[in-house]
């Protein structure tokens, strides 16, 4: 096909500033993706790759869904884009109420964005204006916690825990703490889904709250950390924070941009530990991958502290020109029903226990220090070669690429989220396409 000949002579060049500087290392070794069905992806070269990773972590309800085509393509052709500020197309009215009766508890407003960062930016806007306009002004400080990542927007990037991605910008949020991570691999290796050591961990907060005082906002956590390589929490953590927020009126945010919609075998991870936070982010599986948008759910109490304002319409100056697309709103809603026809928000909790148990049967190849596990997420903690870390993190993906899958890595930690369809004959593919990846390291 000459578009895509004509793609791969392109690529030779720089035009496209790939996402994380990521140039160089495709010149290495220029991978084209150019179809993608049911769980697999196809290459320029006409390989098919089993998808382990859905999209990046996106792509729940695998790809290429009829439904979701027909519902964008149909809605584009009938209106391509309503204004978004005090008027617009029903369907982002229909898709927030179809998507508080999924959420939990009273999580049952909706502001729309247009990614995961914008997402967590807009929960972070949210929380400081919150504290405003009920008269405590005075609460500003934002914690996050390290190895924690929120998306690339400046919000996001401050309150976000991963060095490398906050260190060349300067000037980011100020009053932000983080909180110390929870993987502890000396522990907790190989503990079968909830590592049992940590949640005493979560007691840094009332340091914090000791130390600060009652001039603490939010505070930001991933129920699960993926970006960092699939970090769980352990057993009681993410409750013992929601009870020194309750003691500190500090607002609980949940960035569920990759736990949500099913990830964990419940349609959210604050369904999941049954730990109902104030503000929860997602993306990604919110529309399937297909079109681009974010939501961001507040509990009842978020949303009147706004709506009983003096100033409604100022105190959150805040909105997208493309807040509730519409077309976005309809892939979203037919995801929603695909979702819910096939079982899929709650059938990663049928396959975890299979899930869990081929994956830690890789813990005796080569270089293998731990593996984590639940629901549908897997990580592979590989030991780093001497000198070179990160590179066996890599390699292991290039090997698996090879031999026919896509799986994450991120440094040396190679990280599975496949799509919700996946089949038991799948996981085993996927597993030994890992296990032979593994027995080639060196
Ligand atoms: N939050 C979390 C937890 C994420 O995993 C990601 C993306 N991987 C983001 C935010 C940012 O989402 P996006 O890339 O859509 O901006």
């Amino acid at each position: 096909d000459t578009r895509h000949e004509i793609a791969g002579e392109r690529t030779a060049r720089d035009a496209y500033w790939m996402p994380f500087t990521a140039n160089r290392q495709f010149k290495d070794n220029p991978r084209l993706l150019v179809g993608a069905e049911g769980m697999h992806y196809t290459t320029a070269d006409g390989r098919s790759i089993l998808d382990g990773q859905a999209g990046l972590w996106c792509v729940n309800a695998g790809h290429g869904r009829e439904p979701i085509i027909e519902a964008v393509q149909r809605q584009i052709a009938e209106m391509d884009f309503a204004p978004s500020f005090n008027m617009g197309h029903p369907l982002p009215f229909e898709f927030a109420n179809r998507l508080v009766a999924l959420s939990p508890g009273d999580l049952d407003h909706v502001f729309f964005t247009n990614s995961g960062s914008e997402s967590v930016d807009t929960a972070l806007k949210i929380a400081l204006a919150y504290h405003r306009v009920r008269g405590e002004g005075h609460r500003m400080r934002l914690i996050g916690r390290e190895k924690g990542y929120h998306g690339v927007n400046f919000g996001g990037t401050s309150v976000g825990g991963l060095v490398n991605n906050r260190k060349y910008f300067g000037l980011l949020l100020g009053g932000v703490d983080h909180l110390s991570h929870t993987l502890d691999i000396g522990r907790n290796a190989f503990t079968c889904g909830l590592p049992e050591h940590g949640a005493e961990l979560a007691d840094e907060l009332e340091r914090l709250v000791a130390l600060h005082g009652d001039t603490i906002a939010a505070v930001i956590v991933e129920p699960v950390a993926g970006s960092a390589g699939v970090i769980l929490p352990p057993k009681g953590y993410l409750q013992r924070l929601r009870e020194i927020c309750d003691a500190h009126g500090i607002l609980l945010i949940f960035d569920e941009v990759i736990t949500g919609f099913g990830r964990l075998g419940a349609p959210f991870a604050a369904q999941y530990f049954d730990v109902l936070p104030d503000i929860m982010t997602t993306a990604k599986g919110l529309t399937n991958g297909s079109i681009p948008m974010g939501a961001v759910f507040v509990r009842r109490h978020v949303y009147d502290a706004f709506m009983q304002g003096a100033e409604a319409n100022i105190e959150l100056f805040h909105g997208y020109t493309y807040s509730g697309h519409p077309v976005a709103a309809a892939a979203g809603l037919a995801t929603l029903d695909v979702y819910a026809e096939e079982g899929l928000l709650t059938r990663g909790a049928e396959l975890a226990d299979y899930w869990a148990e081929k994956l830690h049967a890789l813990r005796d190849l080569p270089y293998v220090r731990d593996i984590r596990n639940l629901g549908l997420i897997g990580g592979i903690d590989l030991e780093p070669r001497p000198g070179e870390a990160g590179r066996r993190g890599y390699e292991l993906h290039c090997a698996c690429f090879e031999k026919g899958a896509l799986v994450r890595y991120t440094g040396d930690i190679v990280a599975m989220s496949p799509p919700l369809i996946v089949t038991r004959e799948q996981i085993d593919e996927l597993v030994d396409i890992l296990a032979q990846g593994l027995r080639e390291l060196r």
